[in-house]
């Protein structure tokens, strides 16, 4: 089957899996002029789902960062009305969002980071909105992956250009299960009802820690809050519409409790923090803080990271993933969060997800933190599973239930 077939059926899954198109909804794409090939199957592919209206936002990189160059902060911070109305009207019509994902690694390297920091947060607080209206899942939503040729030259260094992206398509399209002999429709409902099955089991046990082991040295414990709630694959709008937030996705994640986390995590895979790639590192916690660490590669890095603010030397994230999983098969580095965190088990630094507990996305901070939210402005994923990894829950009424044997579910 021909690359486009391929790209085609990726398109589709986006509109009907992804987003899940409705009848007569306006839908927005939001890509790259990297990604235009993608964008426009997308295009068609919602209309055919009967889409009213299909609105592309296109954004230029190399455009952006010539602004992030030559405007000022006050300019750069400025988001003018006409913008801010055309957001209101889609967030009133009920528009749903598509994104496609196409970093160009190190493209804003050199740009002043206060200038970029100070402009960015301006923006999204006069956007905030959009996002709340996103993130409060108010609409469908979906994040998908195109590659660009700085990005697929970063994946696959020995290649020559061409080559690299096709190389980095077909990576993606096998991780977000398109193949040439299936329908990746129907794989996607079989997968999230695995996903769903395994949120339940664990919603239901409601255990009270889990226990971390494996040859490498991970030993170590984490307190889950209570009243926790497992997430992970679909999930329903509140105008009753089922959607999957991102392609891939192969996770099922909830919250620790900040502080009741003891003893020692050794990550395996590098951790990308902000550019740069911190290799072959462990961490150890006492009573939810991480009190010592090393790291062979970028050692100040995850320094830097620990001491962002208060939160990120303390978890807000833990994340089950089976060793089997075509990510994680592809034993390749994707240097993207969307692919990279789906690889492994993983655990995150800094700032939790308040759906993670019940009633928490219309919580207070100041309740959801005495519960054992951890607060903070980062949220750092890194991998730490393994062939060998077993984890075990212990309920609150001390019974001890195996839940990953070398590396897998078992239950
Ligand atoms: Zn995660
Ligand atoms: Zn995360």
């Amino acid at each position: 089957m021909a690359k486009e077939q391929l790209i085609e059926k990726l398109a589709e899954l986006a509109v009907k899996v992804g987003a899940n198109v409705q009848q007569d909804q306006i839908v927005v794409v939001n890509s790259s002029t990297e990604t235009k090939e993608l964008a426009r199957k997308i295009t068609l592919k919602a209309y055919e789902a009967g889409a009213k209206k299909v609105m592309v936002n296109w954004t230029d990189d190399y455009v952006s960062r010539y602004g992030l160059d030559h405007m000022s902060t006050d300019t750069l911070s400025t988001v003018p009305q006409w913008q801010i109305d055309k957001y209101q009207e889609l967030v009133d019509e009920g528009a749903c969002v598509i994104s496609i994902t196409s970093p160009i690694p190190g493209l804003n390297k050199g740009v002043d980071p206060k200038k970029m920091q100070t402009s960015s947060i301006a923006r999204s607080k006069a956007l905030s909105f959009v996002q709340d209206h996103m993130m409060s899942n108010r609409t469908q939503w979906s994040i998908v992956a195109a590659p660009n040729a700085v990005w697929a030259k970063r994946v696959f260094p020995d290649l020559e250009e061409d080559e690299a992206v096709e190389a980095l398509w077909d990576a993606i399209l096998q991780a977000s299960r398109v193949t040439e002999d299936n329908d990746p429709i129907q794989e996607w409902k079989e997968h999230n009802d695995r996903l769903l099955a395994h949120n339940k089991i664990l919603n239901d046990y409601q255990f009270d820690t889990l226990h971390f082991e494996n040859n490498l040295g991970t030993d170590i414990t984490i307190k889950l809050v209570e009243n926790h709630v497992w997430a992970g694959g679909g999930e329903t709008s509140t105008k009753g519409v089922w959607f999957n937030p991102n392609i891939p996705t192969e996770e099922n994640f909830t919250m620790p409790h900040k502080t009741g986390v003891n003893g020692k995590v050794v990550a395996t895979k590098p951790l990308n923090y902000q550019g740069t790639l911190i290799e072959d590192f462990w961490l150890e916690f006492k009573d939810g803080q991480v009190v010592d660490y090393d790291a062979k590669k970028e050692k100040d890095a995850l320094k830097n990271l620990l001491e962002y603010d208060e939160g990120s030397s303390y978890l807000g994230e833990i994340a089950l993933i089976s060793y089997d999983s075509p990510i994680s098969n592809s034993n390749i580095l994707f240097f993207n969060t969307l692919f990279d965190e789906n690889a492994s088990c993983h655990m995150a630094l800094g700032r939790a997800y308040p759906m993670n507990i019940e009633g928490g996305t219309d919580a207070k901070l100041e309740d959801l933190k005495e519960k054992g939210y951890n607060f903070s402005m980062a949220h750092s994923d890194f991998m730490f599973g393994s062939k060998d990894l077993q984890i075990t829950g212990t309920t609150k009424g001390g019974k001890k239930v195996t839940i990953f044997k070398d590396g897998d579910f078992v239950i």
